[in-house]
């Protein structure tokens, strides 16, 4: 199966934004087991998007393009490729009702230029639109009249902001594009999400004891990320599901410690279900990481269940002042310190009264390291029920992937802390 990516828009040719489509359908597509086999990106001119949809239908089964279906004058997609299908433009009122449902719903007036958005090619399926207002469209190409001894192609038109796009993917065009090509025979994919060992060292461990099964065709791909590491297993065939257990559970003996999630799970999301699973609270008192801790889990629905309070204190008075760090201890040992990173955690929980609290405290940089503490040192500490542990670590990376990795290390603390306390009780 040849499948192929058009990304339409100058703004990511001049590098004015990242080209995120590609990474994000490369994946689903993958995971379907319909890898792409180009892709390309055009600025938004007829001659450059009709020309490549041409040699795109020329040589694919499926071509999925993106951007241009909006109501502006540079969106030209959806007419222009009508033209060089040779169909007409139809008005659907269903389109159009949606539209308007659309701004209804956020109280804002229609603009009268939308309504472009509800006249769809003839003979296309439309996907409505559920976070925007241009519809999706797929053209069933049979046959396809660009390629030598036609055949059949889809070619589906997408809308470019990624917050359209994923759901109407996911929710959408996944179906529309299985019930016609179907995944590629047997083909399947799980990837794991793990943490605390780098990618070498993981490989390191599991490339022996999965050689057998490499052997038997199952492949395994490995994908570093700050703080995190994916293990992704895939297979084709009749032994497909067989050879994926059997490399699950080589990935759990192995390295199972390793292991919190599968798919697009993150910590924060891990933390936030397992919490609330067991009726327990979390609080956090920041001080490197400046928020990024409670940014993380408030990204995560239903964090509300869990999350009772960040304090983020800088400064070493705020410590003193919200947390209750005394003074002395402060002036003893400093700031980023395991005594200090231990108060913070008691005191935020003593405020807030949380089942757990979470603490950072480090040296950031690029400036303010020294020798005992050098740039990258941080303090996390866990507070619980079963009483407070801190970790020392050394991050040495510029300031947002010091937070993030932080983060991972302070998440992973607190998920294997819960993994190993008893069932909760009282208190
Ligand atoms: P709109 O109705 O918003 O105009 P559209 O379907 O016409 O939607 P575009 O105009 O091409 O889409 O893109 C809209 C916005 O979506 C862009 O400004 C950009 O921020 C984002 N976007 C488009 N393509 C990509 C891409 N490949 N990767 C990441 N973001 C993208
Ligand atoms: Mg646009």
């Amino acid at each position: 199966m040849i499948v192929e990516l058009i990304t339409t828009g100058s703004e990511l040719l001049l590098g004015r934004v990242l080209n995120t489509h590609s990474q994000w359908i490369g994946t689903r597509m993958a995971e379907q087991g319909m890898p792409l086999s180009h892709h390309v990106t055009v600025p938004d001119t007829a001659e450059a998007i009709c020309g490549a949809v041409q040699t795109a239908l020329s040589r694919s089964d499926l071509v999925i393009t993106t951007g241009g279906l909006g109501p502006t004058s540079d969106d030209i997609t959806r007419e222009r490729i009508a033209g060089l299908l040779g169909t007409r433009l139809v008005f659907h009122p269903e389109v159009e009702a949606a539209i308007r449902a659309f701004f209804e719903s956020r109280r804002r007036p229609m603009p009268e230029k939308t309504r472009v958005e509800a006249w769809v090619p003839e003979g296309a399926t439309y996907f409505l639109n559920q976070h925007g207002t241009a519809p999706g469209l797929a053209f069933d190409l049979s046959p396809n009249p660009f390629r030598s001894g036609g055949g059949r192609s889809g070619l589906i038109l997408l809308p470019g902001p990624p917050r359209e796009l994923h759901p109407m993917f996911d929710e959408q065009v996944r179906p529309w594009i299985g019930s016609r090509w179907g995944a590629a025979e047997g083909f399947m994919t799980k990837t794991y999400k793990t943490t605390g060992l780098g990618e070498s060292l993981m490989e390191g461990r599991l490339e022996t004891p999965l050689a057998p099964l490499i052997a038997d065709g199952l492949q395994v791909g490995y994908c570093a990320r700050v703080g995190e590491v994916d293990v992704r297993f895939s297979a084709a065939g009749s032994t497909a599901s067989q050879l994926l257990r059997a490399a699950a559970e080589i990935l759990f003996r192995e390295a199972g410690e390793f292991v919190f999630g599968e798919g697009e799970d993150s910590l924060e999301q891990v933390l936030v279900r397992t919490l609330t699973q067991r009726s327990q609270s979390l609080a956090l008192a920041e001080s490197c990481t400046g928020g990024h801790l409670a940014n993380r889990i408030t990204n995560v629905p239903g964090a509300s269940a869990v999350l009772l309070a960040g304090v983020v204190s800088y400064a070493n008075a705020s410590k003193t002042a919200l947390l209750g760090v005394s003074e002395a201890l402060l002036a003893e040992h400093g700031a980023v310190s395991e005594p200090v990173a231990r108060a913070m955690a008691e005191g935020v929980r003593r405020v807030t009264g949380a089942d757990y609290a979470l603490s950072t405290t480090g040296i950031a940089g690029p400036g303010g390291g020294t020798e005992e503490k050098p740039v990258g040192t941080v303090f996390i500490a866990i507070a619980g029920p079963h009483g407070t542990t801190v970790r020392k670590q050394l991050n040495r990376f510029d300031r947002l992937t010091f937070k993030y990795s932080t983060a991972q290390q302070a998440f992973n603390q607190l998920r294997l802390a819960l993994a190993t306390a008893s069932s909760p009780g009282p208190g």
